[in-house]
This record gives C-alpha cells, sequence and structure tokens, in this order.
C-alpha cells in the first residue's frame, strides 16, 4: 500500500512559512490590536497593489463580503439577482439572506462561468413576468478562471444592471492584462484555509475603484458607523478580518506568486498526462487561473473516484448537485433540465488533489491512476 496524498496540503506550506508566520503573529499578540489593527490596513495596501484597484477591504468571509454588497446597493425584497446556478451555495444563500431572489443561469460549456447569452435571456424573461425586478448580475469564478467579464458588463450596461464579482477562488489570477479584483465594479473574495490564498480561520475582502461605495462597504464591515463610533448611519453588520488573520496572510502574501505559478506548473503536468483520456479544465487564451481546483471530467466518476480512492488518491466533487436543484434553493428554479449544462458537468466534474507543493512524481502517480482507472 502507497502513502495517502492530502487533497490540500497545508503542511507543506506552513513548514516554508513557519518562522515567518510566527513572527507576524507574535507582533499582533504584543501590540494587542485584535480588531482592525495596523496588519489590517498593511494587507488591504498589498491586496490592492496585486488586484491593481484603489480600495481593497478586509472583511470576515467571503459569505460577508457578498452579502456586504448586496447591503451597500441596497438590494431586498423584490429584486432578482442573476447568478450562475453552478457555484457554492455562498453565491445563492446571500441573497436569499437579504430577502432578494436569486435567479438562477446557466454556465457555458467552454468555462463552466455564466453565460452571458443566457444571462440576457434570464434577464428579459424575469422583466416579462413582471413580478421581480432585475437588479444585480453576481458572476462567479469557477475553479479560479475569471469570467467574461466584457461581455457580462455589456449585458449589465444594456440592461441598467449592477454587476459583482464572486471571486472566492480566483483572488491572484488575470484575464488579459487585468488581475481579479479590478475586472468587475465590485469584487470579493474569501481567504477561507483551502483557498488559493488561505488564512487560519475564516477571512475574505472587497475590491473597488469606487471611493465611496468603499466608504459604504467600511461603514457596513463596523455595524454602519459614520463618521463616529456610535454614529449609526446605516444598516451594517459585525464583518471585519481579524488582525491576526490578516499577519498570517501577509505571511502568505511573501511566497503567493510563487505559489501560482507552482499550481500552474501542476496544472500543465496534469494537462500533459491526462489529455485525451479525460475532459480537461476548461482554459481561456489571455486568460490565467488561480487554480483552486483542478476538476476533470469522466463518464464514469463515481467508479474512478473509488478506485483512486482505493489506491489512496484523495478526491472531490465540486459540486454533486447545481443549486437549482438543491432542497433549499428548489423554489427558485423550475427543475431538472432549467439548466442543461451545469446538470451536466454536476454529474460528471471530479476535482484532483491540487496545491502548490504537489511534486512531479506524484502528479504522476496520480495521473496514471486516473488513466487507468477511465479505461478499466
Ligand atoms: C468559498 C466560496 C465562498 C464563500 O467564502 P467563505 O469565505 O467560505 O465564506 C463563496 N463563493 C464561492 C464560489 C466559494 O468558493
Amino acid at each position: 500500500m502507497t502513502a495517502s496524498i492530502p487533497f490540500i496540503d497545508l503542511k507543506a506550506q506552513y513548514a516554508r512559512l513557519k518562522p515567518a508566520i510566527a513572527a507576524r503573529i507574535q507582533r499582533v499578540l504584543e501590540h494587542g490590536q485584535f480588531i482592525l489593527g495596523p496588519e489590517v490596513k498593511e494587507l488591504e495596501a498589498a491586496l490592492a497593489r496585486i488586484a491593481g484597484c484603489r480600495e481593497a477591504i478586509g472583511v470576515a468571509s467571503g459569505t460577508d463580503a457578498l452579502r456586504m454588497v448586496l447591503m451597500a446597493e441596497q438590494i431586498g425584497r423584490g429584486d432578482a439577482v442573476f447568478l450562475p446556478g453552478f457555484t457554492f451555495t455562498a453565491t445563492a444563500e446571500v441573497v436569499i439572506a437579504v430577502g432578494a431572489t436569486p435567479v438562477f443561469v446557466d454556465v457555458a460549456e467552454a468555462s463552466y462561468n455564466l453565460d452571458p447569452a443566457a444571462l440576457a435571456r434570464a434577464i428579459d424573461d424575469t422583466r416579462r413576468r413582471g413580478a421581480l425586478k432585475p437588479r444585480a448580475v453576481m458572476a462567479v469564478d469557477l475553479y479560479g478562471l475569471p469570467a467574461d467579464y466584457g461581455a457580462l458588463d455589456a449585458v449589465c450596461r444594456a440592461q441598467d444592471l449592477f454587476l459583482f464579482a464572486d471571486a472566492a477562488q480566483s483572488f491572484g489570477a488575470h484575464r488579459g492584462n487585468r488581475a481579479v479584483g479590478s475586472l468587475a465594479p465590485v469584487t470579493a473574495t474569501s481567504f477561507y484555509p483551502a483557498k488559493p490564498l488561505g488564512a487560519y480561520g475564516d477571512g475574505g475582502a472587497l475590491f473597488t475603484d469606487d471611493a465611496a461605495r468603499a466608504e459604504i462597504l467600511r461603514s457596513i464591515r463596523a455595524h454602519g458607523a459614520g463618521g463616529a463610533q456610535y454614529d449609526i448611519v446605516r444598516l451594517g453588520t459585525n464583518g471585519r478580518l481579524d488582525t491576526l488573520q490578516a499577519a498570517i496572510l501577509l505571511a502568505k502574501l511573501e511566497v503567493f506568486a510563487d505559489e501560482l505559478a507552482a499550481r500552474e506548473r501542476v496544472a500543465q503536468s496534469y494537462d500533459r498526462r491526462l489529455a485525451g483520456h479525460v475532459t480537461l479544465p476548461p482554459r481561456e487564451a489571455g486568460s490565467t487561473s488561480a487554480w483552486a481546483q483542478y476538476g476533470i471530467r469522466v463518464a464514469n466518476r463515481d467508479r474512478v473516484a473509488a478506485r483512486l480512492k482505493a489506491q489512496g488518491i484523495p478526491t472531490a466533487i465540486h459540486y454533486p448537485l447545481p443549486l437549482h436543484l438543491q432542497p433549499a434553493f428548489r423554489q427558485y428554479g423550475s427543475g431538472e433540465g432549467q439548466l442543461p449544462v451545469s446538470e451536466a458537468v454536476a454529474r460528471t466534474i471530479l476535482s484532483l488533489p491540487m496545491h502548490p507543493y504537489l511534486d512531479e512524481p506524484t502528479v504522476a502517480r496520480i495521473a496514471d491512476a486516473v488513466v487507468a482507472a477511465t479505461h478499466a
């Protein structure tokens, strides 16, 4: 029996960064500013540089980041928010949390991201029905590949809708010469430990070039405070990024570019070894991915996963059901057949181990096992 392979190896990264992380944490323990301490500001400046935008706002999680965007736009009861049917549940739950209604739209076969033509149809359809007011579009950069913001922006401008990005999986990626964080008017990301840039707990960030929006988001992050702490000018929440998490993220940022390059090398090696045997993950000319996941498609998915597991190779399914078929969200869709691409991807997708510390012999061992399992 060969050794088990971790799906995501946070220990290898920790071994590399241990002294830097310890020093960063120690400094916070000594200055004692656990809420919005200096590390939060320092991290925000560093994140804004990577994202190529003016403002970065550290928040408590990716989910909070998305919910706060909806609060800032005053989206609520009677409003429709359009989002892909194939994504993590947080994308939809925040829409319902603010009282608005999610409208699930199919993804494109070539990217697994929001299909701009399907989006335009869904908006027209919602207007025709008349029950809801189309207000916003939440694009998702699934597995780390940025959505087609040029096309989505054109649809949103024509229809007068607000476009924002759920970039929980794509921080560090690019589309053309622009980084995630500067592709949409507002972008939200997550620092959940398993994301490409992960904290040691929950965390997230918001990005925008719009100083007025940034001020509103900072106010919402701190209970809707105005100029003074107890001057409450709007409905807010407790949505702050912890100073300790900011300190840890600052240490991890030192190696982030290197880790993104390593993820790309792993993806290219998988691509080379698996081409012709399985459907490879989507790539787009001119875009880079943050490779939050490396998802292949295979017809006999469950059998392949079981064979890999028997050899100590873990896999995961992101995600087994599109959201319009989830029990909690079924009432917002029209059931099986509504989103054919989302449904087909959910039936066949399989995520292989992906992290920057996956060495070439391990990638080879995994790929060989996948090839053998698909032909068995
Ligand atoms: C992880 C994730 C979120 C939520 O982020 P948290 O920090 O875990 O709250 C939202 N959307 C997508 C697509 C995600 O992958």
